[in-house]
């Protein structure tokens, strides 16, 4: 489930200098590397370089000013240096996602307040790409000031899984050599920046119609770009492509705002989309629009998507979601767009994130994650959002996969998600294309069994083993079915493997009926 609301926006605490890695930058001598001798003059114009000109080739390291922190944030801040030492990584550093370096300064006694010019070199591809931004330090740099910290605006292809990093920070009319802690690491010799691979979150999205009622969900390219644009601004995915498939009409009731008849839409969609596809990388989304207008629908609060927690990466047959999706203006884009990163993040494994109503803006959800390490669901680090430039701060924004107003990621989410995404896109996932034939059981809200469908399933099918008796005229046979939960409501459904012949069939570690074939 999910709660949609606006989002607001916090003040610009940052001016980001900094110039694209891809010719034109600066070259800080050296020799350079090959392909890096276009020039010496910025291109990018970015910032306020043009009043605190570069350093020349052979300026020297700043005196009295240590390097003692180096963050990357792509969605959360991940800490490389932290208090002058190198950091245990908080959070994966994502190949091909572009960010935001920051280099955190420590002022010694022998410093007097000036302009200095941060250069980061990041090497990836046997070339180096060159970064800068100009700041006069007054004090140590801090996590929540953005303005104390140099910020490198980082495109996507410099960060790969080869990258090396060189903090140094120059003074144009220094004292050479200058100190060797103004420059991280401080013997000079680039560290790696142990930058790791995630890969593509795939999303299919079936517009669903009413065959009596209803509205019509808004997926036109600017709606479903909008939409995209929020969930890859979370996701540490190198990107996030929606493909908007042909609508589909559900004969069922349509789902209320008070949670009535979602799962029964669920089940059904869950059963639908995977005769059409094989791809076990792929999750499904069910969009849809219940009345003309996201307010007609939620205006006394709703429920605004549900989902399958599927057990593992493998296990394509549960990737499917479905929510609502309402376009048109910025505020219904971004509360679908929301949506659709809370239902898509349970169909990658996440559990909700225990955010509680005794904070303002939150509630508290059913299916909390036992292992979140942070109360009320906070996001425990600094973000930053790359769609508006902003920093997001911990102190006023709670995870994803809890139910808040204000809503990021924490750095737990990220890395867990980032993990499934790898191993969605990793060759584990090659799939069978010949499908095996599972029956579908919905476990409804009261507890009661209700046989489904038959499902081909491409991949491995996983979750709570349930023992299910199958019986074909008095010959008794038995299988493992694997339960898959939904992510707030109680209830969810088992897929078992289909016997050849069955007239009946029991699952009786949940009840004592026998249930009739369909
Ligand atoms: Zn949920």
């Amino acid at each position: 489930m999910k709660h949609v609301h606006a989002l607001a926006f916090l003040p610009l605490l940052a001016v980001f200098a900094g110039c694209s890695g891809n010719g034109g930058t600066w070259d800080d001598g050296d020799g350079g590397s090959p392909g890096d001798d276009s020039g010496t003059s910025d291109d990018g114009g970015t910032g306020d370089d043009s009043s605190n000109p570069p350093p020349p080739t052979n300026a020297p390291l700043a005196t009295g000013l240590s390097v003692t922190g180096v963050t990357v944030d792509q969605a959360v801040e991940v800490s490389v240096v932290k208090n002058g030492a190198t950091a245990t990584q908080n959070a994966p550093i994502v190949a091909g996602r572009r960010g935001i370096v920051r280099a955190f300064v420590t002022p010694g006694s022998g410093w007097s307040a000036h302009a200095i010019t941060g250069v980061l070199t990041l090497h990836t591809g046997g070339q180096d790409h060159t970064f800068t931004a100009t700041l006069t330090p007054k004090a140590a740099s801090s996590d929540g000031t953005y303005a104390s910290t140099f910020n490198f605006n980082v495109d996507a292809a410099s960060f790969g899984t080869d990258t090396t990093y060189l903090v140094q920070l120059k003074d144009p009319n220094g004292q050479s050599p200058g100190d060797a802690t103004a420059q991280w690491p401080n013997s000079g010799t680039p560290a790696s920046l142990g930058v790791q691979t995630s890969g593509v979150v795939k999303i299919y999205l079936y517009p669903i119609l009413f065959s009596s009622g209803g509205g019509t969900p808004a997926t036109g390219g600017v709606d479903v770009n909008a939409y995209r644009a929020t969930v890859m601004n979370l996701y540490p995915a190198t990107d996030v492509q929606i493909t908007v498939e042909s609508a589909i009409t559900y004969t069922g009731t349509i789902p209320q705002a008070n949670g009535d008849y979602w799962d029964q839409m669920l089940n059904w969609f869950t059963q639908y989309y995977r005769y059409k596809n094989s791809e076990a990388d792929v999750y499904y989304y069910g969009a849809f629009a219940p009345s003309s207008s996201f307010a007609s629908f939620c205006g006394g609060g709703c429920v605004a998507g549900l989902s399958n927690i599927p057990s593992s990466p493998s296990n394509g047959s549960q990737k499917a979601s479905i929510g609502l999706v309402y376009g048109g203006d910025s505020q219904d884009q971004q509360a679908t767009g929301q949506t659709m990163a809370h239902e898509v993040g349970h169909g990658h494994g996440r559990e909700h994130s225990p955010t509680s109503q005794s904070v303002q803006g939150c509630s508290t959800p059913s299916g909390l994650d036992p292992s979140y390490p942070y109360a009320n669901g906070a996001i425990g680090v600094w973000g930053y959002n790359l769609n508006s430039s902003q920093p997001v701060d911990p102190a006023q924004y709670y995870d994803i996969m809890g139910y808040c107003e204000y809503d990021w990621i924490s750095d737990y989410t990220y890395k867990a998600l980032f993990d499934w995404v790898a191993a969605d896109n990793g060759a584990d996932m090659v799939v069978s294309q010949t499908p095996t034939n599972y029956r579908f059981i919905a476990v409804k809200m009261d507890g009661t069994l209700e046989v489904g469908g038959v499902f081909p399933v491409y991949g491995i099918v996983s979750g709570e083993p349930h023992t299910v008796t199958f019986d074909d005229d008095g010959v008794e046979r038995t299988e493992v079915g694997y339960f898959t939960p939904y992510d707030h409501l109680p209830g969810g459904s088992i897929l078992v493997p289909e016997p050849a012949h069955f007239s009946t069939l029991r699952v009786p570690d949940l009840t004592t009926r026998t249930l009739l074939k369909p």
